[in-house]
């Protein structure tokens, strides 16, 4: 059931029911995590297997710090900067973060979501919510109210309605460890806040920490893999075909009921609409998506967006 009322999402928390929420990101289904009763039904409706993490959201800095011994300098600046915000941090976990949440790890995924009426539910309940993407396991992420609904209509499931994604993609996530006496940082699984961004953020503490791997760069787009994500993801319910820039390709006459996904030129706006587009290509009646990759996409600025297109697709072509 859709509603607009927070205090109806925070009843059904209270009674460890868990509720889909809206993010700028992608809709989550949360649950509070002083609930291992509410976690453990995140991954029965989602059909999550056990080993993939959830990111807790909190409403702000002080509820973060509860959650790791090992908040920073580094962490508070990002926080600062960012927060409420596109960007995941992952720190060292404490005792007050269950096992279930981090499927094992000793780290957990901190993130404060950029929605009012998100940010409310927080802070009314005053718990963190743990919360995946409310979508089933490998499947395309939900950005409206009704892509969940739909997603689960036989489950009972209350969808706090806060409209449209604004940013539409899941968050970037960044691995924040201490090694002897720097800071090293790692993005798990890119987003639309880039390295870059990091970087002139973190300016004046530029001594105080590196990047693990290469980050991201203008020149040369790397996809780190983020722990626990699988190659296929983000999957609509038909066949996507990806078709890379620069490839003489000809789509096979037994293939033309098919439909193009096609997307703004603006990375921000085709973030925005890339899982709605997804899904309606596949409600459209065709058999099958095309993707057409344009040269542009080389660009670092797409790269979390080539990144979801390429984990939702069925085969890469070229
Ligand atoms: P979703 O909200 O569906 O995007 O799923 C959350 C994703 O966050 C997981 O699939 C992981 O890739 C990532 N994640 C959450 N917690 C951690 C962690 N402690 N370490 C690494 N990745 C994490
Ligand atoms: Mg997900």
């Amino acid at each position: 059931m859709i509603t607009r009322s927070v205090a109806k999402a925070l009843a059904q928390l209270r009674i460890s029911n868990v509720v889909a929420i809206p993010t700028e990101t992608v809709y989550g289904l949360a649950a509070s995590i002083d609930s291992l009763k509410a976690l453990r039904k995140i991954f029965k409706i989602k059909k999550r297997p056990f080993f993939d993490p959830l990111i807790v959201h909190v409403n702000g800095i002080p509820a973060a710090k509860k959650l790791t011994p090992d908040w920073s300098i580094i962490s508070q600046k990002l926080a600062e900067t960012f927060w409420p915000g596109p960007l995941t941090l992952v720190l060292k976990k404490n005792s007050r973060v269950n096992e279930l949440i981090t499927s094992g790890l000793p780290t957990v995924g901190i993130r404060c979501p950029q929605h009012v009426m998100t940010l409310k539910l927080l802070e009314m309940i005053d718990v963190p919510l743990a919360a995946p993407s409310a979508n089933l396991f490998g499947k395309t992420s939900p950005t409206r109210a009704q892509h969940v609904e739909q997603e689960f209509r036989s489950k009972n499931l209350l969808v706090l309605d806060g409209g449209a994604c604004k940013i539409g993609i899941e968050s970037t996530i960044l691995k924040v460890e201490k090694k002897k006496n720097i800071w090293l940082l790692e993005i798990l699984r890119p987003g639309m806040l880039g390295a870059d961004e990091i970087d002139k953020a973190l300016i004046k503490l530029k001594k105080l920490y590196q990047w693990k791997k290469q980050k991201i760069s203008k020149k040369k787009p790397l996809l780190p893999q983020a722990a626990g994500m699988l190659e296929h993801h983000y999957q609509p319910s038909i066949p996507l075909f990806y078709v890379r820039a620069l490839t003489q390709y000809k789509v096979p006459k037994a293939n033309e009921n098919k439909i193009d996904l096609v997307l703004s030129t603006k990375p921000s706006l085709a973030a925005r609409q890339l899982y709605h587009s997804m899904r309606t290509c596949a409600e459209s009646g065709a058999k099958k998506i095309y993707f057409f990759e344009p040269k542009y996409f080389s660009k670092s600025e797409w790269a979390p967006i080539k990144e979801r297109l390429q984990k939702a697709s069925t085969k890469i072509i070229g």
